[in-house]
C-alpha cells in the first residue's frame, strides 16, 4: 500500500504544490460537486509530464459551467437499470456497478453525477443483482465496472466473482479498471487470484489509459501480475484534448499500451458529461487521427473508435470509412495512404446460394 495518503481536497492539492493558494478557491467550489482524488503515484507523473497528466485530474472551474447539450447521465445507465447497481442495455450482457468509489477522479469522468458519491451496493442489492442474471440465460457476459472494482478489497471482490461463477450461462467476467495505472501499488496477488477465481470463467481486464507517461515502471508491473496470471489485458482510452487528441501522443499511447500486452479496444469519442466541454474535439478530428494511425502503426495498436451515443442508445463505430458503393456494383476502396482502388462484385453465375 501507498505510504503517502490519495489528495482529496483542494486543500490538499496546495499542500503538495499542485495548485496554488488562487486556484484553491475556485478548486474547493468545483469540489463540492464533483470529487477530488489524486494520487501519489499521478501526483508524481504531473510533476514530470505536465499538462496531459493534470488536466485529467486537476479541478477546473469550467466545470461548473453547463453546456445545453450536457446530460447527467449521458450513456443512459438509468434508462436500462432493471435493478439498482445493474444495467441490462444489450442482450448479451450487463454491467454491474459494485461501488462507486475511484482510485482518481477524472474531470472528463462519464459517470461524474454519481462516481465518488453515491453509495456502494448493500449486499441485498448484490444479491438482487446476481438473482436477475441468473434468471435471465441470455446474459453471457458480466462487466463490473463503477466506480472501480479494483477498489474493493479482494475478499470484497471474490465474493462477488464466487456468486457470478455459480451462474452457469454466464461465461465471461470483464472488469473495468484504472488501478494499475493510476494506484499500482494496489495490485496485490491477492487481487489477481480474486479476479482469477476458480478459474470457471474467463477473466479479461480493461485498463483505462490515456497517456503514455501514465503506462510508469510500477504500472507496467501491475498489469504484468495479470497478464502473467494469464488474464487477457484491454486498453480503453478517451479522446481528449490538451492530452492525447494529435497523432504524436496518440500513437505513442497505443504503441506503449501494445508494448505492455495490453491491446487496444476502445478509443471513446467523449460522452456529454457536465462541465467537460474543455475536453471536446470534433468528431472529424477523431476520424483523421484513426486514419493516421491505419497509415502509421501496427494492426495491434488500432482501436476501435467509439461513441456511446447520448441518452442510452448503445455504441456506435465511429470508424472513418474506407469503402464507398460505385457504378455497375463495383466497389471503390481507399487505402491508408489515400489512394483509391477498385474491388468488382462477385461473378454472377458463379456463386454457391
Ligand atoms: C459499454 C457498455 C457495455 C459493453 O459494451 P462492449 O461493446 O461489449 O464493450 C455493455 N453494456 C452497457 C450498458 C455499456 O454501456
Ligand atoms: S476511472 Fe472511470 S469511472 Fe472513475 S473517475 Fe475516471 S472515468 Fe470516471
Amino acid at each position: 500500500m501507498n505510504a503517502k495518503p490519495a489528495l482529496i481536497s483542494a486543500q490538499a492539492l496546495v499542500g503538495a504544490g499542485l495548485i496554488d493558494a488562487e486556484a484553491a478557491k475556485q478548486a474547493e467550489s468545483v469540489g463540492r460537486h464533483y470529487a477530488i482524488r489524486v494520487t501519489p503515484a499521478m501526483a508524481a507523473l504531473i510533476d514530470s509530464y505536465g499538462e496531459p497528466i493534470k488536466k485529467q485530474f486537476l479541478p477546473d472551474i469550467s466545470e461548473l459551467t453547463q453546456m445545453p447539450e450536457e446530460l447527467s447521465d449521458p450513456i443512459g445507465d438509468d434508462a436500462h437499470s432493471p435493478t439498482p447497481g445493474l444495467v441490462h442495455r444489450y442482450p448479451d450482457r450487463v454491467l454491474l456497478k459494485p461501488i462507486s468509489v475511484c482510485p482518481v477522479y477524472c474531470r472528463y469522468c462519464f459517470r461524474r453525477e454519481t462516481v465518488g458519491s453515491a453509495p456502494a451496493m448493500k449486499p441485498t442489492e448484490i444479491s438482487d443483482a446476481v438473482a436477475y442474471i441468473a434468471n435471465h440465460p441470455e446474459i453471457w457476459e458480466v462487466v463490473l465496472t463503477g466506480g472501480d472494482p479494483l477498489m474493493l478489497k479482494p475478499p470484497s471482490l471474490a465474493r462477488i466473482i464466487k456468486q457470478l461463477e455459480v451462474i452457469s450461462h454466464v461465461k465471461i467476467l470483464r472488469i473495468h479498471t484504472r488501478v494499475p495505472i493510476a494506484d499500482p501499488d494496489r495490485v496485490s496477488p491477492e487481487l489477481v487470484a480474486a479476479v482469477k477465481g476458480t478459474g470457471r470463467l474467463s477473466s479479461y481486464v480493461a485498463i483505462h489509459c490515456n497517456h503514455a507517461s501514465e503506462l510508469t515502471e510500477a504500472a507496467v508491473k501491475a498489469a504484468a501480475l495479470f497478464a502473467d496470471a494469464g488474464i487477457p489485458l484491454l486498453g480503453q482510452s478517451v479522446l481528449l484534448a490538451g492530452v492525447n487528441a494529435e497523432i504524436g501522443p496518440l500513437e505513442d499511447l497505443m504503441r506503449a499500451l501494445v508494448a505492455s500486452r495490453i491491446r487496444p479496444y476502445y478509443l471513446h469519442h467523449l460522452d456529454l458529461a457536465p462541465g467537460t466541454a474543455r475536453f471536446r474535439v470534433d468528431i472529424s478530428v477523431g476520424q483523421e487521427l484513426m486514419k493516421a494511425l491505419r497509415g502509421r502503426v501496427s494492426g495491434l495498436c488500432q482501436p476501435t473508435y467509439v461513441l456511446d451515443v447520448p441518452g442510452g442508445y448503445g455504441k456506435s463505430p465511429l470508424t472513418p470509412s474506407y469503402v464507398q458503393a460505385s457504378e455497375k456494383g463495383n466497389w471503390v476502396i481507399s487505402d491508408p495512404f489515400g489512394q483509391e482502388h477498385r474491388y468488382p462484385p462477385p461473378v454472377a453465375g458463379l456463386v454457391d446460394d
